[in-house]
């Protein structure tokens, strides 16, 4: 599902409330460092015909009219996410863009909560890193514990290096929300001790404030994916419930 507007919504959940989404990709296909069998926004190669990046001047724009229009009709707006098609901090004005919102919101909504879902790959950036930091979630993912791994599922863009992605995301010192995405396809399996184990480290090694951890949702670019009930997630978390961590599990 690609979204055709650079600020949609608000779209209601029982999470997040009434939440408007953020899209800093183009209006009409996906980029991503990452083409995850998994996406939802499907995978990279497909409509391609569009690789125009929404400036900060639009981003601005666009979301100063829609807050303004729902505030003058009194729509709440619980949250503001970055979650468009593809990874939004390769938008190259995203700190500005970042800052940007977080004004607005401070003038129309000042309650709601920006985040930002990231596949973290240029978090070691600092001026990236620098703007993750100013919002209220920055939501990380890591799905597999190994550049092996993370190739079956994530198909990362050449340069992934998963210990440098734990390395970068340190410098966060536990404060923010790390997600992983449980499926099962064609040997990989986020059940094995290999997947699990290697996550349970990880989690203890960076300490988030959240793991937020869910599985298959929605109609896949890759097909015959398996996904997990929420005991069972539950149960490969277990470990690190007992260890006193902040675990949500979305089924
Ligand atoms: S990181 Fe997110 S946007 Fe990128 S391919 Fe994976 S699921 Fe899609």
């Amino acid at each position: 599902m690609i979204r055709e507007e650079t600020v949609f919504g608000p779209i209601f959940s029982r999470r997040l409330g009434s939440s408007l989404g953020i899209n800093l990709l183009p209006e009409r296909g996906k980029i991503c460092n990452f083409d995850c069998i998994y996406c939802e926004c499907g995978w990279n190669r497909d409509g391609r015909d569009d690789t125009v990046l929404p400036t900060a001047a639009k981003v601005r724009g666009d979301l100063e009219r829609k807050l303004r229009s729902l505030a003058a009709v009194g729509t709440p707006v619980d949250s503001i996410t970055f979650s468009g098609d593809g990874e939004p901090t390769l938008n190259p004005e995203f700190p500005q863009i970042i800052d940007d919102t977080l004004r607005l919101r401070d003038e129309f909504y000042p309650k709601a909560k920006v985040s930002v879902l990231s596949n973290a790959t240029r978090v070691h950036l600092e001026s990236i890193f620098n703007a993750l930091c100013r919002v209220d979630n920055p939501i990380m993912k890591i799905d597999a514990p190994s550049n092996e791994l993370a190739e079956r599922i994530n198909q990362p863009a050449q340069g992934y290096d998963v210990d440098r992605v734990v390395e970068a995301l340190k410098a966060f010192g536990g404060d923010f929300v790390l997600q992983t995405c449980m499926l099962r396809y064609d040997g990989f399996d986020s059940s094995s001790s290999e997947v699990i184990g290697g996550m349970l480290d990880i989690v203890r090694l960076l300490h988030p404030r959240e793991w937020m951890v869910y599985t298959i949702d929605r109609p896949t670019p890759m097909r015959g994916l398996g996904k997990f009930s929420p005991e069972e997630m539950r149960a490969l978390v277990q470990p690190l419930i007992d260890e006193g961590f902040c675990i949500q599990i979305k089924g």
